[in-house]
Protein backbone atom coordinates (compact mmCIF):
# COMPACT_ATOMS: atom_id res chain seq x y z
CA UNK A 1 0.00 0.00 0.00
CA UNK A 2 1.02 3.93 -0.94
CA UNK A 3 1.99 5.67 2.10
CA UNK A 4 -0.51 8.19 3.23
CA UNK A 5 2.24 10.94 3.06
CA UNK A 6 5.02 11.59 1.02
CA UNK A 7 7.66 10.64 3.23
CA UNK A 8 11.83 11.32 3.13
CA UNK A 9 12.20 7.87 0.67
CA UNK A 10 9.99 9.36 -1.31
CA UNK A 11 11.35 12.64 -1.43
CA UNK A 12 15.06 11.08 -2.27
CA UNK A 13 13.61 9.26 -5.47
CA UNK A 14 12.21 12.33 -6.88
CA UNK A 15 15.58 14.35 -6.10
CA UNK A 16 17.22 11.84 -8.06
CA UNK A 17 14.20 11.57 -10.96
CA UNK A 18 14.21 15.73 -10.95
CA UNK A 19 17.45 16.84 -10.23
CA UNK A 20 20.81 17.30 -12.26
CA UNK A 21 23.48 15.03 -12.47
CA UNK A 22 25.84 17.01 -11.06
CA UNK A 23 23.18 17.87 -7.58
CA UNK A 24 24.22 16.88 -4.46
CA UNK A 25 21.12 13.87 -3.41
CA UNK A 26 20.37 13.80 -0.03
CA UNK A 27 20.29 10.36 -0.38
CA UNK A 28 24.01 10.31 -1.42
CA UNK A 29 25.43 12.42 1.75
CA UNK A 30 28.47 11.72 3.36
CA UNK A 31 25.94 12.25 6.70
CA UNK A 32 26.20 12.97 10.05
CA UNK A 33 29.65 12.64 12.55
CA UNK A 34 27.09 10.93 15.10
CA UNK A 35 25.03 8.01 14.06
CA UNK A 36 21.09 8.76 14.30
CA UNK A 37 17.69 7.58 13.33
CA UNK A 38 16.91 9.37 10.01
CA UNK A 39 13.72 11.33 10.41
CA UNK A 40 11.10 9.42 7.57
CA UNK A 41 9.59 12.75 6.49
CA UNK A 42 12.38 15.30 5.88
CA UNK A 43 15.26 14.71 3.98
CA UNK A 44 18.95 14.96 5.56
CA UNK A 45 19.42 18.35 4.44
CA UNK A 46 15.80 19.05 5.33
CA UNK A 47 16.55 18.21 8.48
CA UNK A 48 19.52 20.34 9.64
CA UNK A 49 17.65 23.74 7.75
CA UNK A 50 15.11 23.11 10.61
CA UNK A 51 18.03 22.47 13.70
CA UNK A 52 19.58 25.49 12.68
CA UNK A 53 16.39 27.65 12.37
CA UNK A 54 15.59 26.74 15.79
CA UNK A 55 18.81 27.72 17.21
CA UNK A 56 18.99 30.36 19.68
CA UNK A 57 22.19 31.66 17.34
CA UNK A 58 19.96 31.93 14.76
CA UNK A 59 17.63 34.13 16.69
CA UNK A 60 20.17 36.23 17.89
CA UNK A 61 21.10 36.96 14.30
CA UNK A 62 18.23 39.62 14.27
CA UNK A 63 20.23 41.72 16.36
CA UNK A 64 23.30 41.81 15.26
CA UNK A 65 24.68 44.63 13.10
CA UNK A 66 25.03 44.05 9.11
CA UNK A 67 26.34 47.12 8.36
CA UNK A 68 24.80 50.10 10.49
CA UNK A 69 25.72 49.30 14.49
CA UNK A 70 22.12 48.60 16.34
CA UNK A 71 20.44 50.53 13.64
CA UNK A 72 17.37 52.22 14.93
CA UNK A 73 15.61 52.50 11.90
CA UNK A 74 13.42 49.71 11.06
CA UNK A 75 14.39 49.10 7.40
CA UNK A 76 17.80 48.42 7.17
CA UNK A 77 19.58 45.30 7.23
CA UNK A 78 20.40 42.81 10.51
CA UNK A 79 22.14 40.05 9.98
CA UNK A 80 19.09 38.07 10.05
CA UNK A 81 17.55 39.87 7.16
CA UNK A 82 21.29 39.61 5.24
CA UNK A 83 20.74 35.74 5.82
CA UNK A 84 16.88 35.55 4.32
CA UNK A 85 17.93 37.33 1.49
CA UNK A 86 21.36 34.56 1.15
CA UNK A 87 19.21 32.30 1.16
CA UNK A 88 16.48 33.15 -1.53
CA UNK A 89 19.07 34.50 -4.28
CA UNK A 90 20.55 30.76 -3.17
CA UNK A 91 17.61 28.91 -3.63
CA UNK A 92 16.34 30.56 -6.77
CA UNK A 93 19.81 29.87 -8.61
CA UNK A 94 20.04 26.40 -7.17
CA UNK A 95 16.24 25.52 -8.17
CA UNK A 96 17.23 26.83 -12.02
CA UNK A 97 20.37 24.77 -12.09
CA UNK A 98 18.38 21.83 -10.58
CA UNK A 99 20.75 21.57 -8.00
CA UNK A 100 19.60 20.81 -3.93
CA UNK A 101 17.89 23.40 -2.93
CA UNK A 102 17.50 21.87 0.25
CA UNK A 103 21.25 21.52 0.98
CA UNK A 104 21.83 25.25 0.08
CA UNK A 105 19.05 26.70 2.01
CA UNK A 106 20.41 25.04 5.07
CA UNK A 107 23.98 26.38 4.31
CA UNK A 108 22.81 29.88 3.60
CA UNK A 109 20.39 29.87 6.98
CA UNK A 110 23.53 28.50 9.07
CA UNK A 111 26.50 30.81 7.29
CA UNK A 112 26.56 33.47 9.52
CA UNK A 113 25.28 32.25 12.96
CA UNK A 114 29.26 33.03 14.47
CA UNK A 115 29.26 36.87 13.17
CA UNK A 116 29.91 38.77 16.19
CA UNK A 117 28.25 41.51 17.34
CA UNK A 118 28.99 44.97 15.71
CA UNK A 119 29.73 42.81 11.85
CA UNK A 120 33.37 43.19 10.40
CA UNK A 121 34.38 45.99 13.30
CA UNK A 122 33.57 42.73 15.71
CA UNK A 123 35.36 40.07 14.03
CA UNK A 124 38.30 42.06 13.78
CA UNK A 125 39.09 42.79 17.50
CA UNK A 126 38.44 39.51 18.50
CA UNK A 127 40.85 38.32 15.96
CA UNK A 128 43.84 40.61 17.52
CA UNK A 129 42.68 39.34 20.75
CA UNK A 130 42.41 35.65 20.24
CA UNK A 131 46.03 34.03 20.80
CA UNK A 132 44.49 31.52 17.36
CA UNK A 133 42.69 34.12 15.48
CA UNK A 134 39.75 34.53 15.03
CA UNK A 135 37.22 34.04 11.74
CA UNK A 136 33.21 34.27 11.75
CA UNK A 137 33.19 31.35 9.49
CA UNK A 138 35.05 28.79 11.58
CA UNK A 139 32.53 30.37 14.91
CA UNK A 140 29.64 29.28 12.64
CA UNK A 141 31.01 25.71 12.47
CA UNK A 142 31.97 26.03 16.13
CA UNK A 143 28.28 26.90 16.88
CA UNK A 144 26.67 24.46 14.99
CA UNK A 145 29.45 22.05 16.21
CA UNK A 146 29.46 22.81 20.29
CA UNK A 147 27.78 25.74 21.11
CA UNK A 148 23.83 24.15 20.10
CA UNK A 149 22.06 21.41 20.67
CA UNK A 150 20.15 19.82 23.75
CA UNK A 151 20.80 16.24 22.95
CA UNK A 152 23.21 14.81 26.03
CA UNK A 153 24.17 11.77 23.86
CA UNK A 154 26.47 14.44 21.61
CA UNK A 155 27.11 17.74 21.30
CA UNK A 156 26.18 20.36 19.15
CA UNK A 157 23.36 19.91 15.95
CA UNK A 158 25.36 16.71 14.76
CA UNK A 159 24.67 18.34 11.12
CA UNK A 160 25.39 16.41 7.26
CA UNK A 161 29.06 16.74 6.22
CA UNK A 162 27.76 19.07 3.44
CA UNK A 163 26.14 21.61 5.41
CA UNK A 164 29.00 21.89 7.74
CA UNK A 165 31.28 21.78 4.50
CA UNK A 166 28.93 24.80 3.18
CA UNK A 167 29.12 26.43 6.42
CA UNK A 168 32.87 26.77 7.25
CA UNK A 169 33.93 27.46 3.33
CA UNK A 170 31.46 29.98 2.84
CA UNK A 171 34.47 32.80 2.84
CA UNK A 172 38.08 32.46 2.11
CA UNK A 173 40.56 30.71 0.10
CA UNK A 174 39.14 26.84 0.24
CA UNK A 175 36.17 26.41 -2.08
CA UNK A 176 33.07 24.10 -0.86
CA UNK A 177 32.83 20.86 -1.87
CA UNK A 178 29.19 20.67 -3.34
CA UNK A 179 28.03 23.04 -5.67
CA UNK A 180 25.39 23.76 -3.37
CA UNK A 181 28.26 25.46 -0.99
CA UNK A 182 28.98 27.14 -3.93
CA UNK A 183 26.18 28.76 -5.12
CA UNK A 184 25.91 30.13 -1.13
CA UNK A 185 29.25 31.52 -1.47
CA UNK A 186 28.37 33.70 -4.43
CA UNK A 187 24.48 34.62 -3.25
CA UNK A 188 26.22 35.94 -0.04
CA UNK A 189 28.23 38.22 -2.22
CA UNK A 190 25.22 39.07 -4.26
CA UNK A 191 23.09 39.62 -1.08
CA UNK A 192 25.52 41.99 0.56
CA UNK A 193 26.88 44.21 -2.43
CA UNK A 194 22.93 45.17 -3.31
CA UNK A 195 21.80 45.43 -0.17
CA UNK A 196 24.50 47.87 1.21
CA UNK A 197 24.43 50.14 -1.24
CA UNK A 198 20.27 50.21 -0.45
CA UNK A 199 20.81 50.99 3.37
CA UNK A 200 24.13 53.12 2.24
CA UNK A 201 21.65 55.34 0.18
CA UNK A 202 18.82 54.99 2.61
CA UNK A 203 20.94 56.35 5.40
CA UNK A 204 22.59 59.18 2.73
CA UNK A 205 25.62 57.67 2.78
CA UNK A 206 25.43 57.35 -0.72
CA UNK A 207 23.75 58.84 -3.12
CA UNK A 208 22.21 57.55 -6.56
CA UNK A 209 25.24 60.11 -8.41
CA UNK A 210 27.88 58.62 -6.26
CA UNK A 211 27.39 55.39 -7.61
CA UNK A 212 29.87 54.23 -10.61
CA UNK A 213 28.05 54.76 -13.61
CA UNK A 214 30.18 51.90 -15.56
CA UNK A 215 28.51 49.16 -12.93
CA UNK A 216 25.12 50.39 -13.26
CA UNK A 217 25.07 50.62 -16.95
CA UNK A 218 26.09 46.70 -17.06
CA UNK A 219 24.28 45.32 -14.06
CA UNK A 220 21.25 47.77 -13.62
CA UNK A 221 20.12 50.68 -11.84
CA UNK A 222 18.04 49.74 -9.34
CA UNK A 223 18.79 46.61 -6.63
CA UNK A 224 16.16 44.51 -8.20
CA UNK A 225 17.77 44.72 -11.79
CA UNK A 226 21.41 44.19 -10.03
CA UNK A 227 20.50 41.59 -8.28
CA UNK A 228 18.40 39.96 -11.48
CA UNK A 229 21.36 40.79 -13.82
CA UNK A 230 23.89 39.13 -11.40
CA UNK A 231 21.50 35.80 -10.72
CA UNK A 232 21.01 35.01 -14.08
CA UNK A 233 24.61 35.48 -15.24
CA UNK A 234 25.11 33.02 -12.64
CA UNK A 235 22.58 30.24 -13.61
CA UNK A 236 23.61 30.75 -17.74
CA UNK A 237 27.60 31.21 -16.74
CA UNK A 238 27.28 27.83 -14.50
CA UNK A 239 24.47 25.62 -16.23
CA UNK A 240 26.00 22.38 -17.08
CA UNK A 241 29.18 23.26 -15.39
CA UNK A 242 31.01 21.78 -12.72
CA UNK A 243 31.43 24.83 -10.86
CA UNK A 244 29.75 28.04 -9.59
CA UNK A 245 30.85 30.76 -11.11
CA UNK A 246 29.76 34.55 -12.61
CA UNK A 247 30.95 35.23 -16.46
CA UNK A 248 34.24 37.11 -16.31
CA UNK A 249 32.33 40.50 -17.24
CA UNK A 250 29.92 40.44 -14.91
CA UNK A 251 32.27 39.14 -12.02
CA UNK A 252 34.94 42.19 -12.95
CA UNK A 253 31.92 45.10 -12.99
CA UNK A 254 30.75 42.96 -9.69
CA UNK A 255 34.04 43.40 -8.01
CA UNK A 256 34.53 46.95 -8.87
CA UNK A 257 31.36 48.06 -7.40
CA UNK A 258 32.64 46.08 -3.87
CA UNK A 259 36.01 47.66 -4.15
CA UNK A 260 33.78 50.83 -4.58
CA UNK A 261 31.46 49.87 -1.26
CA UNK A 262 34.97 49.13 0.52
CA UNK A 263 36.45 52.68 -0.34
CA UNK A 264 33.35 54.47 0.45
CA UNK A 265 31.05 52.41 3.07
CA UNK A 266 32.75 49.79 4.50
CA UNK A 267 36.27 51.57 5.38
CA UNK A 268 35.47 55.31 5.66
CA UNK A 269 32.12 56.30 6.55
CA UNK A 270 29.62 57.59 8.80
CA UNK A 271 28.77 54.10 9.85
CA UNK A 272 32.00 53.82 10.67
CA UNK A 273 32.33 56.26 13.33
CA UNK A 274 30.85 54.34 15.84
CA UNK A 275 33.23 51.14 15.48
CA UNK A 276 36.31 52.62 17.25
CA UNK A 277 33.53 52.67 20.31
CA UNK A 278 32.41 48.98 19.81
CA UNK A 279 35.87 47.76 19.24
CA UNK A 280 37.08 49.26 22.53
CA UNK A 281 33.77 48.00 24.11
CA UNK A 282 34.67 44.45 23.26
CA UNK A 283 38.04 44.67 23.93
CA UNK A 284 37.22 45.16 27.59
CA UNK A 285 34.37 42.83 28.12
CA UNK A 286 36.98 40.03 26.61
CA UNK A 287 40.19 41.57 29.43
CA UNK A 288 36.92 41.55 31.83
CA UNK A 289 35.55 37.70 31.56
CA UNK A 290 39.68 36.80 31.03
CA UNK A 291 39.90 37.98 34.72
CA UNK A 292 36.45 37.09 35.58
CA UNK A 293 35.46 33.60 34.09
CA UNK A 294 32.70 33.51 37.03
CA UNK A 295 30.98 36.20 35.99
CA UNK A 296 29.82 34.44 32.58
CA UNK A 297 26.87 32.29 32.31
CA UNK A 298 26.90 28.60 33.53
CA UNK A 299 27.85 27.14 30.46
CA UNK A 300 30.87 29.18 29.54
CA UNK A 301 32.29 29.70 33.24
CA UNK A 302 32.28 25.95 33.51
CA UNK A 303 34.25 25.29 30.41
CA UNK A 304 36.01 28.28 30.92
CA UNK A 305 37.50 26.17 34.17
CA UNK A 306 37.72 22.83 33.06
CA UNK A 307 39.01 23.91 29.25
CA UNK A 308 40.92 26.34 27.42
CA UNK A 309 39.23 29.92 29.25
CA UNK A 310 39.96 31.88 26.28
CA UNK A 311 37.69 30.06 23.91
CA UNK A 312 35.42 30.03 26.78
CA UNK A 313 34.90 33.52 26.58
CA UNK A 314 35.52 34.12 22.67
CA UNK A 315 32.75 31.69 22.11
CA UNK A 316 30.76 34.24 24.97
CA UNK A 317 31.43 37.23 23.25
CA UNK A 318 31.13 36.41 19.91
CA UNK A 319 27.50 35.41 20.43
CA UNK A 320 26.47 38.04 22.01
CA UNK A 321 24.20 40.54 19.98
CA UNK A 322 24.98 44.10 19.55
CA UNK A 323 22.71 45.20 22.24
CA UNK A 324 23.82 42.94 24.69
CA UNK A 325 27.22 43.43 24.66
CA UNK A 326 26.10 46.99 25.06
CA UNK A 327 23.99 46.17 28.37
CA UNK A 328 26.97 44.08 29.58
CA UNK A 329 29.43 46.70 28.71
CA UNK A 330 27.36 49.34 31.02
CA UNK A 331 26.41 46.70 33.61
CA UNK A 332 30.19 45.67 34.18
CA UNK A 333 32.51 48.82 33.11
CA UNK A 334 30.13 51.48 34.11
CA UNK A 335 28.93 52.58 37.96
CA UNK A 336 25.52 52.37 38.38
CA UNK A 337 24.50 55.73 40.59
CA UNK A 338 23.23 55.03 43.60
CA UNK A 339 19.89 56.24 44.72
CA UNK A 340 19.56 56.58 47.68
CA UNK A 341 15.89 56.78 50.03
CA UNK A 342 14.72 58.55 53.20
CA UNK A 343 14.71 55.19 55.72
MG1 LIG B 1 27.03 36.53 4.97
Amino acid sequence: MKNKFCGSQELEAREEEFLSSVASLSKNSKGRQYQEQSCDIRTIFQHDRDRIIHSKAFRRLKHKTQVFIAPAGDHYRTRLTHTLEVSQISRTIARALKLNEDLTEAIALGHDLGHTPFGHAGEEVLNDLAARGFKHNEQSLRVVDFLEGSSSERPGLNLSFEVRDGIRNHTGKKKPQTLEGQIVKLADRVAYINHDIDDSLRAGILTQEDLPQSCLEHLGYTSSQRIDTMVRDIINFSSGKKEIAMSSKTSQVTNRLRDFLFANVYLDSLAKKEEEKAQRLIAKLFSYYIENPAEMPLEFKERAVSEDREQAVIDYIAGMTDRYAISQGQKLLLPTPWFYHDI
